[in-house]
């Protein structure tokens, strides 16, 4: 991580795929380290995590949330992961600003291993106020999309966004023998990909809408949605680079993507 600026914030969406990337040392959590190598460090970040699909838009405002261990039958070691980043309070007012009402406090979920497991890797210093945004289960893609565009304004306050996801993730479908993606999961993957490569935000709702291999990549809409909060959030003068573009365990896709200010 290099010096704070006051430059615009740059917009980071993970491909978090099994939450044993927590603790593994692999190409896509090198991956992680290396966006974290090269960002500018935030004054707070704001997560979007695929766990806390929730029928409302809240935001949490401790000054110390839980950390979240959402997930069973892992290794001890995983359990025993902490990332004890301070809470953002701060932050909750903004956002719900930006919300205006669509937005509440709600302090009963915390931090979920979809922002730990990714930030154990890309921020591992744990220093920055860390705060988390639910993905409202009772909106459509287009409205997520509009509550990315709306956080937008936070960049310019030294608010890292990281919407934390996958673009394929089809948990019925998992191969556990396969160290890459399925062919309808590599197709997918591509396609979306080369849409958030475009600043094609339509194209990529009329392909979580349309495409052949939607219902395969996008059994359920928690893990992609969060993308739509970094393509929200970012603009078309954002350099976007790709990075981790690639699959893992046949249905699940560990894409990512850092949009830039240019
Ligand atoms: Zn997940």
């Amino acid at each position: 991580m290099t010096e704070s600026t006051s430059a615009r914030m740059p917009v980071v969406f993970a491909g978090h795929g099994s939450p044993m990337n927590a603790i593994n040392d692999s190409a896509f959590t090198r991956g992680w380290r290396r966006v974290g190598e090269s960002l500018p460090r935030p004054r707070a970040i704001l997560a979007i995590s695929a766990h806390w699909f929730a029928p409302m838009t809240a935001v949490n405002d401790e000054a110390k949330p839980r950390q979240v261990y959402d997930m069973y039958g892992f290794p001890r070691e995983l359990y025993q992961l902490t990332y004890p980043a301070p809470g953002a309070p701060g932050l909750a007012a903004p956002v719900r600003e930006l919300h205006g009402t669509r937005a509440t406090l709600h302090d009963e979920w915390g931090i979920d291993h979809g922002t730990w497991a990714v930030l154990a890797h890309m921020l591992p210093s744990a220093d920055v106020p860390l705060t988390q945004l639910s993905v409202n289960s009772a909106l459509s893609p287009r409205q997520h999309l509009e509550l990315g565009r709306a956080l937008a304004p936070l960049r310019d306050e030294g608010v890292l966004i990281l919407a934390s996801g996958n673009t394929v993730h089809n948990l019925g479908e998992v191969e556990w023998d396969n160290p890459g993606g399925s062919a309808a999961a590599v197709r997918f993957s591509d396609r979306v990909r080369d849409l958030v490569v475009a600043h094609d935000a339509q194209g990529v709702l009329a392909a979580m809408d349309s495409d052949p291999d939607a219902p395969y990549a996008i059994p359920t809409p928690d893990h992609f949605l969060p993308l739509l909060y970094a393509l929200g959030a970012s603009d078309d003068s954002d350099k976007v680079e790709v990075y981790n573009d690639g699959c893992e365990l046949g249905s699940m896709s560990m894409t990512g993507f850092v949009f830039r200010a240019s």
